[in-house]
């Protein structure tokens, strides 16, 4: 193909590889495109660089995985020269980040900002998407990967009215570029999620009011933030090796230490301590660092409930409020649980209330506020912190595959992949960071799909394939995998997003990766060994030729 991404009037322009969303795996796709030698176009539908980090801009959003284990490890003078200021950065910091390394590996010419993509069809003949994109252009790629994220679809609940409000209404995951202005105005805050939990101490002191509408509480415990010490810079550096070693190794992704000692090691007094320890530590530590039998023991985790739901209790003045507070549908982990600074304090200061949504449901949004039994409260600016509907954006983008196949038509009773990296029948799309791939820290498990996708494009390469879909019974054998395994996955499927539980009429189905980065390395390697049989290889036609009468070699794909 063409190494061409310059379109002219006439014709759609030609690219080796379309790559959709400038976000933490799109830019990381982007690069290694490039670097292997492929021609890419990454296209964007903000007007920047960022992806979630791009959208979710309200504040005090900000990583609650440690900066430098969310970041790229791929290059160490990337590492060395970017500071991190604080353990877990901000979204400012985290934007700047990612525009820093669009511009450090002249990425930026590649990327289309401000184009959406709205159809993408395969070509069954040439083994090429045809996509087409909001800013008007056409491209013909030989692969296309969408990096469209999973929290990228932000979800407002049908509240009746909610159109009606006069005020300024804001979802946190489609924050506005330009600021904000809290400043003694009276605010809404309808759900208490990690960027709900964010955004309520943040605002708390410049707004007149404060109303934190929640339906189900979390448990919250503290991100334990702090800025990056001059001596933590330098060991930072000087421990390159071993942190990229470790994060690429790690199930988890993080550099948390695993805890060796089990609850029964300790008695009660001893794991009270521990949980103190626990609750002074930085982020996902809580759930990482906890006993080695946090994840196979619920009485475990009850007693780690109790031991925050007494701390709730010590935040927060007014028993009632910190009762309310306090989740009693769920224990710590069936849910995933945020993260957050001051966030139960916040509800000591006067101008702040909580509304329990269980006892006085949102009846209707009116033109002036937020109508619950309690009559109407009226507002100046509601935020709508309720979430995304999970893995949307990559089957709303218009693909279709063999036949004319819709994507979303295809997983209408929930995702199928092999390695949450591919689908039968859809070739040469591939979807890191998408559904049935990661389990924790996202970035790394994102980027063990996209390095994996590099290394079947470099073997197809070198044996003059270029068209490529998992083997069915590769597929059958993850996606059964996944669906046998999610009941043993902490995650509870009526409250967990990771089921599709938040969006009314969405599939149940596990939408991570429940047996984790030990099985995608492992399903990885097996496939790797065995030169890459899990897939079905063959060659297209040229990229521009579309005639009907090509027709491709088919060459492998013993089924595994
Ligand atoms: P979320 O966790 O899904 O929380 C949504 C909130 O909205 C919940 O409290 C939910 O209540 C509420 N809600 C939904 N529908 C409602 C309705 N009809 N009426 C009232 N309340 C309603 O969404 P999120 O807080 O945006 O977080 C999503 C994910 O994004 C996180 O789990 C995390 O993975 C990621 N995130 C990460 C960071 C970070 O890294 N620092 C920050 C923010 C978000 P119910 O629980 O009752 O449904």
């Amino acid at each position: 193909m063409q190494a061409s991404a310059v379109q002219n009037a006439s014709a759609p322009a030609q690219v080796d590889m379309l790559i959709v969303g400038a976000g933490i795996t799109g830019l990381y796709q982007l690069y290694r495109a490039l670097e292997s030698g492929l021609s890419a176009v990454l296209l964007e539908a903000g007007k920047g660089i960022g992806g979630t980090w791009f959208w979710n801009r309200y504040p005090e959003a900000r990583f609650d995985s440690e900066s430098y284990t969310y970041a790229y490890l791929f290059s160490k003078e990337l590492f060395d020269d970017w500071r991190w200021s604080e353990h877990f950065a901000a979204q400012p910091e985290i934007e700047r980040y990612l525009n820093h390394v669009a511009d450090r590996f002249d990425l930026r010419r590649h990327v289309r900002l401000d184009a959406r993509v709205t159809s993408a069809m395969f070509n069954e003949n040439s083994g090429t998407y045809t996509i087409e994109s909001s800013d008007g252009s056409t491209h013909i790629a030989r692969y296309l990967v969408a990096a469209t994220g999973v929290l990228s679809v932000p979800f407002y609940p049908s509240v009746a009215g909610r159109e009606d409000f006069a005020g300024e209404s804001y979802h946190t995951g489609l924050w506005p570029s330009t600021p904000v202005d809290f400043k003694g105005k009276r605010v809404a805050v309808i759900g208490t999620g990690s960027s709900g939990v964010q955004i309520v101490p943040a605002i708390a002191d410049e707004v007149a009011s404060l109303t934190v509408y929640q339906r189900s509480p979390n448990w919250c415990t503290p991100l334990n933030n702090r800025p990056i010490t001059e001596d933590e810079q330098l060991g930072l550096r000087a421990d390159y090796t071993t942190i990229k070693q470790t994060l690429d190794t790690s199930i988890s992704g993080f550099l948390h230490e695993p805890y060796k000692r089990a609850s029964t090691d300790d008695t009660l007094e001893e794991r009270q301590a521990f949980y103190e320890k626990l609750w002074n530590s930085p982020g996902f530590s809580k759930m990482t660092s906890n006993y080695s039998d946090f994840f196979t023991n619920a009485d475990l985790r009850k007693e780690f409930s109790e031991f925050i739901a007494g701390k709730i209790r010590g935040l927060v003045n007014d028993p009632a409020t910190a009762e309310l507070l306090i989740p009693k549908d769920h224990i710590y982990a069936q849910k995933r649980p945020p993260y957050a600074t001051g966030f139960y304090e916040a509800f000591n200061k006067p101008n702040v209330k909580l509304v329990s949504l269980k006892e006085t449901p949102i009846q209707k949004v009116t033109e002036k506020g937020v109508e619950t039994a309690h009559g109407v409260e009226e507002f100046d600016i509601i935020v709508w912190a309720t979430g995304f509907d999970f893995a949307r954006a990559l089957q709303r983008m218009g693909i279709r595959g063999r036949n004319g196949v819709a994507l979303e038509d295809a997983w209408r009773d929930g995702p199928s992949t092999f390695l949450g990296i591919q689908a039968t029948g859809f070739p040469n799309l591939f979807f890191p960071g998408g559904p049935h791939g990661a389990a924790a820290n996202n970035p790394r498990y994102n980027g063990d799909q996209v390095d994996f996708t590099m290394e079947l494009l470099a073997y197809m390469r070198e044996r003059g394939y270029d068209v490529v879909e998992p083997s069915q019974a590769a597929e059958d054998q993850w996606s059964n995998t996944v669906n046998a395994m999610a009941s043993y996955s902490p995650f509870s499927p009526e409250h967990s997003y990771y089921f599709g539980s938040n969006i009314p009429g969405k599939p149940r189905k596990f939408l991570l990766n429940p047996a984790g980065r030990g099985m995608l390395f492992d399903v990885m390697a097996k496939s790797r060994e065995a030169q890459f049989n899990t897939f079905v290889m063959s060659q297209g036609r040229a990229c521009i030729d579309d005639s009907e009468t090509a027709s491709a070699t088919q060459q492998t794909g013993e089924q595994s």
